[in-house]
């Protein structure tokens, strides 16, 4: 999701809609899909041009490809064009590191065309019946070759030829079906939204079953599964290091034990928001007061 995109439409709350909106109004032909190696045969599909959807991840195997991500709908062909020129192997094993449209819309192109769909089970679960969202309006459930196939509950791993998959559950994180995939011989960790990009804060999805403990401890987890080197593909944005992971988590926490503090004290939502206690972070997470408002809330909602 794009931060500018969420200010200009002056509507916090739109946030997880926006990439709804960012669909419906944008003209994906003017996208162009930017690939970065990873080294051993691991590659970072971004867009540019327009916003494609989240950060797509790919490990080229003998037999196949695992893919992490799937952007939104439209950008299912110049996807599998920019995959065609890296390998002429199909894409065998699709993992959602979570349910939103941004990260799952090409679930069903690529499920049609054969590709295995593997998610932790909350995925599927959302994805077959959608909740009401920002707006009201509840969105249609997902077609069927859209539904992961193989779905996991805490762990779980995916090989193709020479390629492993560790994937793990991040419960209750941005949201509750959130999942990190890690390909150890590359060394590369893919975060989904947990680490949504090095900008802002993690949005905890409430309807989706995120809150700001999960997220802090979903920090723990993929900080110890990565290492100085390795190379860290966040949902959204430029390639990131266990550093960045390690500089997000720090303002994460100092923003959640301030707020933890004032609700415990009796302070209202609105106090606790006026009293703002994201001000000294603000400026380096480059977000403005409404995206630290809506953050501040977030955090005093799910906050324990
Ligand atoms: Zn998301």
């Amino acid at each position: 999701m794009k931060y500018l995109a969420i200010t200009t439409l002056g509507l916090a709350a739109a946030l997880y809609t926006a990439p709804l909106f960012a669909q419906g109004q944008q003209d994906f032909s003017k996208i162009q899909v930017q690939v970065s190696d990873l080294g051993h045969n691991t590659y970072m599909l971004d867009g540019v041009g327009g916003n494609p959807g989240g950060n797509v991840t790919i490990a080229v195997g003998t037999n196949g490809v695992i893919m992490v991500d799937a952007q939104f709908a439209p950008m299912h062909d110049k996807l599998k064009a920019a995959i065609a020129k890296i390998t002429n192997q199909p894409v065998k094993y699709l993992i959602n590191t979570h349910y939103h449209g941004d990260h799952t819309g090409g679930n069903a192109a690529f499920g049609r065309e054969g590709a295995i769909i593997v998610a932790q089970e909350n995925v599927k679960k959302r994805l077959l019946n959608p909740q009401p969202g920002a707006n009201g309006q509840t969105p249609p459930p997902a077609p069927a070759e859209a539904i992961p196939a193989q779905v996991y509950r805490d762990k779980t791993a995916v090989s193709i030829g020479g390629r492993t998959a560790q994937i793990g559950h991040l419960p209750n994180a941005h949201t509750d079906g959130d999942s990190y995939v890690y390909f150890p011989e590359a060394n590369v960790l893919a975060t989904g939204d947990l680490n949504g990009a090095q900008r802002n804060y993690t949005n905890p999805d409430i309807r989706g079953g995120g809150g700001i403990t999960g997220i802090i401890a979903g920090f723990d987890t993929v900080i110890k599964v990565a290492n100085d080197q390795t190379k860290v593909v966040p949902g959204h944005g430029p390639l990131a290091s266990k550093a960045d992971l390690v500089a997000t988590r720090a303002v994460l926490v100092k923003i959640r034990d301030r707020v933890q503090k004032m609700k415990a004290a009796g302070m209202t939502e609105d106090q606790v928001v006026a009293a703002k206690p994201a001000a000294d972070v603000q400026a380096q997470r480059h977000a403005d007061d409404m995206v630290s408002d809506r953050f501040v809330r977030l955090v005093y909602e799910t906050v324990k």
